[in-house]
């Protein structure tokens, strides 16, 4: 839901999220409120993250070249240096951003503003992609939008990377992710190795309980230092080790939902 836009004589702010996976639409629908916004003769001000340039580091840019004009910053707290007198503040690709994006997000709405945010909620493997849940928690409103399965047809809520190469810079990349949901989604296709690994035989030492053997990787959590993306740079990993991805170019968003 959206809220109410805010009038002149405001005197609360508030944190609106709109998230989901790709291809669900996100960057529209804050383009959309931001429009709204300006349409009211609001000072309106969006920000990204520097690191998200995909296609232009002036303008917000949807899948559907749907744009305004952005600024790019280096880090969440920067944000606060340049807002000025803004109204309405809006963030996109968020997930990019480290957890000081809360808290310059409490200060902002605390300081009066509507303060919109955008953002993957999921990585790749389908874990939470901080800091979005934690901006879910303190927002007022919550927005949490949909791609379409392309496997099945029914709600997508997952990115499925189909490109089985985490080492690998997709330079201009198109085809490494698309919308699955729930039971067509497999975390594992993203991060498993082209060819099989050959089976080793396992050491005379594992059938001694007595002796430490070596566990295998955990599947599902692979070295976030190696992960690439499909925008042609490397993410930084997140601190707690999910990888800063998910992300790739398309070339278009043929499933948005209708607008709400
Ligand atoms: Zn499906």
């Amino acid at each position: 839901m959206e809220p109410a836009v805010i009038g002149k004589n405001r005197r609360t702010g508030w944190i609106e999220v709109i998230c989901g996976s790709m291809f669900s639409g996100k960057t529209e629908e804050l383009i959309r409120r931001m429009k709204r916004a300006r349409f009211a003769r609001q000072k309106v001000e969006i920000y990204k993250p520097a690191i998200d340039s995909r296609f232009s580091n002036e303008e917000v840019t949807s899948h559907d070249e749907n744009s305004i004009p952005s600024e790019p910053v280096d880090s969440a707290g920067q944000i606060l240096l340049m807002v000025g007198n803004a109204d309405v503040v809006g963030i996109d690709e968020a997930q990019f951003f480290d957890g000081d994006l809360v808290e310059v997000c409490r200060t902002l709405a605390g300081d009066g503003r509507r303060v919109i945010v955008a953002g993957l909620d999921q990585d790749f493997l389908g874990q939470p992609f901080e800091p979005i849940p934690q901006l879910m928690s303190i927002a007022e409103y919550v927005t949490k939008l949909h791609a379409v399965c392309v496997i099945c047809g029914s709600p997508a809520n997952h990115s499925q990377r189909i490109v089985a190469d985490r080492t690998r810079v997709f330079v201009g990349a198109t085809d490494a992710y698309e919308p699955r949901c729930r039971d067509c989604f497999d975390p594992d296709l993203g991060i498993r190795p082209t060819k099989p690994a050959e089976h080793e035989p396992q050491p005379a030492a594992a059938t001694d309980p007595s002796v430490d053997v070596p566990s295998p990787a955990e599947p599902g959590q692979p070295t976030a230092s190696t992960i690439s993306d499909g925008n042609g740079y490397d993410a930084p990993a997140q601190p707690d080790g999910h990888p800063a991805d998910g992300k790739a170019v398309a070339p278009g968003d043929p499933s948005l939902p209708p607008p709400r």
